[in-house]
């Protein structure tokens, strides 16, 4: 095995901040601490474990670098496994990079996007699923995709994982003993005790699998995009939403030309919420484009609130804008519900979802905000479950395959196929199983998997 260097990374993120904070890990990471911490109270050889210590650090020259809190954590019980140190420095762009810079001259390297992550992998401080949690706590956009991933972190997932490879095991551990030694040695092989468990899993892992559909939807969001003719009201709407005025209102038809998102969360779902330029047949080739453009995301988007003016007649113009919409993921805004109403809702036949609002007065906005979560949760069946999520397109993949090996498995049986096929069958869902745990993920997997995350974790 080659010698293992030790890593350096400034673990928190650039800007100012009160304190900010510079990781090393590795066999040289307590050393090269030792070459430029200087304490009263006690050198960093005698330093206890998981204890912060002032002092200050200096460089070549002994003179001050930074006045700083040092702490080490000796491998193998630290985050990578291997010793770590971590040093809480001043939160400035200038004294972080002098401090790495002097980490680095004592002959660490810096690390890679993930390394810290990745070596507690490899040291089994945390399995796959785990290491990719990291991450997801990391970028959660809603207190609830946190909670998914800070389960998922805490081994949710992987304890699912290996209970339903250890029922794998277990039947492939009987099929092997009837594949090993002859039928009247050990009895004759019993289908029902071998497949009870096996059907059980299976169901399991579609259920599992299928809660990818509600795992996205938490960890991407959901883009809902606003629609309607110019002047019906789309601008004032998602200032009324956002409760800030950053689209600009005005009353000049045809002037939100461009798109306008925002981020918000709605029930614990992240939301995009995006204005699309206004719909409107036209030979202005600015709007062509925006009108091309606006199709396009209707198509795209989750769901469309489609804005229309209540407090006059549907005109072509809004018929142009409901011809763009899918009825089943279409929330028709009866916008301007503080004027006399004039909409014929004859014209809407067919979009059976629709809220009247005045996003002018903020009248009607908590119904439309139930609306929105009302089709959220029609749309996942799950929209309600706290229970094990699976958020990676991934883990649905690995899943899926061993959902298939086990099928194929359940169909060998009736075609009494030998049992060396069966246990082809259970070793193959085993591996798929595997590769969100880890244990069989191929090498370049885990490459891009530890390259999406930052640096210094
Ligand atoms: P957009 O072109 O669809 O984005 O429409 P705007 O949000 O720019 O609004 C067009 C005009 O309608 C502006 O004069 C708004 O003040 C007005 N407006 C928007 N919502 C309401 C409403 O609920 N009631 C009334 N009375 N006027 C509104």
């Amino acid at each position: 095995m080659p010698a293992v260097d030790t890593i350096v990374a400034v673990a928190t993120p650039p800007g100012e901040g009160g304190i900010g904070i510079v990781r090393l890990s590795g066999p040289q990471a307590v050393a090269c601490l030792g070459k430029v911490f200087r304490s009263k109270i006690t050198s960093p050889a005698e330093m206890e474990c998981r204890r912060l210590y002032l002092g200050h650090l200096v460089n070549g020259r002994d003179e001050l670098v930074d006045e700083v809190m040092a702490v080490i954590m000796r491998g193998p019980r630290s985050y990578t496994g291997e010793d770590v140190v971590e040093v809480h420095c001043h939160g400035g762009a200038q004294i972080l990079r002098s401090i790495l810079d002097l980490f680095l001259e004592q002959g660490a390297n810096m690390a890679g996007p993930g390394e810290f992550t990745q070596r507690a992998f490899l040291h089994g401080r945390l399995d796959l699923a785990q290491a990719e949690a990291v991450i997801e706590v990391i970028r959660a956009r809603s207190a609830r995709a946190c909670r998914v991933a800070a389960a998922q972190l805490d081994g949710c997932l992987s304890r699912e994982i290996y209970r339903f490879s250890g029922k794998i095991k277990e039947a492939l551990a009987l099929l092997e003993a009837h594949i090993d030694f002859p039928d009247d040695e050990v009895g004759e092989l019993d289908l029902v005790t071998l497949l009870d468990p096996l059907h059980r899993v299976a169901e399991e892992m579609r259920v599992l699998a299928a809660s990818f559909d509600l795992g996205r939807v938490l960890r991407d969001g959901i883009n809902v995009l606003i629609l309607g003719r110019p002047n019906v009201g789309k601008s004032s709407l998602m200032n009324a939403i956002l409760g800030e005025s950053r689209a600009i209102v005005t009353e000049v038809a045809g002037t939100t030309r461009d798109t306008l998102e925002e981020q918000l969360v709605l029930a614990g779902f992240p939301v995009r919420l995006i204005d699309a330029a206004g719909v409107r047949d036209t030979e202005d080739p600015v709007e062509i484009e925006g009108v091309k453009r606006a199709r396009d995301k209707a198509s795209s988007a989750d769901l469309v609130l489609l804005v229309i003016d209540g407090s006059v007649a549907l005109n072509d113009e809004d018929r142009l804008a409901l011809e763009l919409c899918h009825p089943e993921k279409t929330l028709i805004v009866i916008n301007k519900s503080d004027q006399a109403q004039q909409c014929d809702t004859a014209g809407l036949a067919g979009f059976e979802h629709r809220v009247a609002v005045s996003a002018k007065y903020n009248q009607g906005l908590a119904e439309l905000g139930e609306a929105i979560v009302r089709h959220l949760a029609e749309d996942s069946s799950l929209a309600g479950n706290e229970g094990v999520i699976i958020t990676e397109r991934r883990h649905r993949d690995a899943l899926l395959n061993g959902i298939v090996a086990l099928d194929r498995l359940f169909a060998s049986t009736v075609s009494a196929a030998p049992r060396e096929c069966l246990a082809m069958d259970l070793r193959e869902a085993l591996g798929a199983l595997g590769r969100i745990t880890g244990e069989t993920t191929p090498d370049e997997i885990l490459e891009q998997i530890f390259s999406r995350f930052c640096i210094g974790k």
